[in-house]
């Protein structure tokens, strides 16, 4: 399957992709994580991606879309992915069918993730996420790390990224609703867009999209 999530800051996606490639046997591509590897390795590309992303800007779209075309072409990805974070704006929508066009393949399903605001900020205050930059998320409150501080998954180290600082985070806000809420309509009028919501327990949430995408899958 082919799968792009999206979703506001907050909305619980790298959660839920995590999960969902897990139970469906695909890799779980995240441009942020892609960008957050790259800052740790302190690489170029890393360099240029804090600036960006501490303040609550896209990265540019050429060099976002050339590293996820390259990501996508990774023979792991032969027969499926699951997009985390891409496209974020209209026209890297556009590169990626573009990419799929040549590569003659098509999305099963764009699931759209849906919080209210509020509920966006409190979750991003208490996130933390482990070092290892393998999507491993907790919350102090809502899903608490065993030890304080400690990865349950790998025993890494957890932080606080610093883009979830509360004025990041209302930037990362508004760039979502001007940026990257449109491809939503873009992907509506494919007949891909299935909006979930994204509220109650993390199982909930998960049944919920793997119950769209057998919908999707039916439907086809
Ligand atoms: P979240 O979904 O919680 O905002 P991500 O980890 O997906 O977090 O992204 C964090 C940051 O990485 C974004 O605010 C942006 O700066 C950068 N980024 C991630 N994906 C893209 C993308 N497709 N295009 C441009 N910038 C991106």
């Amino acid at each position: 399957m082919r799968i792009v999530l999206v979703g506001p800051p907050g909305a619980g996606k790298g959660t839920q992709a995590t999960r969902l490639a897990g139970k469906l046997s695909i890799p779980h591509i995240s441009t942020g994580d892609l960008f957050r590897a790259n800052i740790s390795r302190q690489t170029e590309l890393g360099k240029l991606a804090k600036v960006s992303m501490d303040a609550g800007n896209l990265l540019p779209d050429e060099l976002t879309i050339a590293m996820a075309k390259d990501r996508m072409q990774q023979p792991d990805a032969e027969s499926g992915f699951l997009l985390d974070g891409f496209p974020r704006n209209v026209s890297q929508a556009e590169a990626l069918d573009e990419l799929l066009k040549t590569e003659a393949i098509t999305l099963d399903a764009v699931l759209d993730l849906e919080v209210p605001e509020g509920e966006v900020i409190k979750r991003i205050a208490g996130r933390r996420i482990c070092r290892s930059g393998s999507a491993h998320v907790f919350h102090v409150s809502y899903s608490p790390p065993k030890k304080q501080g400690v990865c349950d998954v790998c025993g890494g180290e957890l932080y606080q990224r610093d883009d979830d600082s509360e004025e990041t985070v209302r930037k990362r806000l508004e760039v979502y609703h001007t940026q990257t809420e449109p491809i939503i309509e873009y992907y509506k009028t494919q007949g891909l867009a299935v909006t979930i919501p994204s509220l109650g327990p993390v199982d909930e949430v998960t049944r919920r999209a793997l119950e769209a995408l057998e919908r999707e899958d039916d439907g086809k």
